[in-house]
């Protein structure tokens, strides 16, 4: 069932998930942050786009919407429902209406199952149509990803990557999900692939009404698909705006860091890793302050000493206390 256009699909207020872990044989226990204070509101027919780089807590956001985890505090509602304290059956209906992605598509399809059987999996399992009904759906499913009726009694191994994902993301919809998280569905395919499996995806999230999670390193990607822009940061959020504000008049550093090193992926270019000096400090031992005052060419005293809020600056939320002396530069990938 889909939802009505701008419905709520997911509340995140002050989410956070942190871990234990043993710094080494004799040292005391540690704990991370992994994810430290993300809050957002996703509607029904609308994408946010969750970037930062590999260890900035994107991914472990993504547990905790999919409920792989749950938060260690904060608030997370599913279409309404907190599924923290809901008990099993009102948790096992949340699932259904979240799924997942992945970045791989050879590895997320089973490679001894024909395309029919792990479309109609889901069904098999949460719901009680027959088996001409889950084969009419996946058939139907086959359509809507822009793939042909033959294609249900082949397996994996016998499509291209691109195809592959098109069979993750039909699976993906089986079940009439509200939302659906996807991490990095475009990063392992060719970059002349990318922009298909990006149109598809909405398309599909037009006709169905989806919300998405989209979580990329790939500012070039979220520029095609994003409504709203959150940057995180070793688990913190740094910049969350709508998409033309954070593309065309970027506030935090690191956002600007990002965007400069960004291609777009419509002109073709290859993807190139961003160039940010130094390297994402170890989230056992973060930054005093600013957890970016190590990288950030605008560090003074203060960003040493003190823990910058994330504010309204300009439409948009920021956290950085001297966003308003940098100002608002084009990024290079603007220009
Ligand atoms: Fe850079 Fe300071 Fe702003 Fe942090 S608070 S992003 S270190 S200027």
């Amino acid at each position: 069932m889909t939802a009505p256009a701008g419905d709520l699909v997911v509340e995140a207020i002050d989410l956070r998930r942190y871990y234990r872990v043993r710094r080494g044989l004799w040292r005391d226990a540690a704990t991370v942050h992994a994810v430290d204070g993300i809050s957002f509101a996703l509607r029904a027919g609308k994408t946010l786009a969750v970037v930062g780089e590999s260890g900035s807590g994107k991914s472990t956001l993504a547990r905790l919407v999919t409920l792989i985890e749950l938060p260690t505090a904060g608030t997370l509602r599913l279409v309404g429902l907190d599924p923290v304290g809901a008990d099993r059956a009102t948790r096992r209906q949340l699932r259904r209406s979240v799924q997942m992605v992945f970045q791989d598509p050879y590895g997320s399809l089973n490679p001894r199952r024909k395309v029919g059987a792990i479309l109609e999996e889901p069904l098999r399992i949460n719901t009680p149509m027959t088996g001409g009904e889950r084969r009419d759906r996946s058939l139907a499913m086959l359509a809507a990803v822009g793939l042909r009726p033959e294609h249900y009694n082949r397996y994996p191994h016998m499509f291209s990557g691109g195809q592959r994902q098109r069979i993750a993301i039909g699976r993906a919809l089986m079940l009439n999900p509200r939302l659906v998280v996807a991490d990095e569905p475009v990063s392992a395919l060719d970059i002349s692939i990318q922009a298909q499996v990006l149109n598809l995806m909405m398309d599909l999230q037009e006709q169905f009404n989806l919300a998405y999670l989209f979580i990329s390193h790939d500012l070039s990607v979220v520029r095609h698909i994003a409504d709203e822009v959150l940057v995180m940061y070793l688990g913190r959020p740094v910049e969350h705006g709508v998409k033309s504000l954070v593309f065309e008049r970027p506030r935090h550093p690191y956002t600007i860091a990002l965007l400069a090193a960004t291609p777009h992926v419509e002109h073709g270019a290859r993807g190139r890793s961003a160039h940010i000096r130094g390297e994402l400090p170890s989230p056992l031992n973060p930054p005093s302050g600013c957890v970016f005052h190590g990288r950030c060419p605008h560090a003074d005293e203060r960003c040493r000493r003190e823990v910058p809020e994330f504010r309204e600056v300009d439409g948009r939320r920021v956290a950085c206390h001297h966003t308003e002396r940098i100002g608002t530069p084009i990024a290079a990938g603007n220009a």
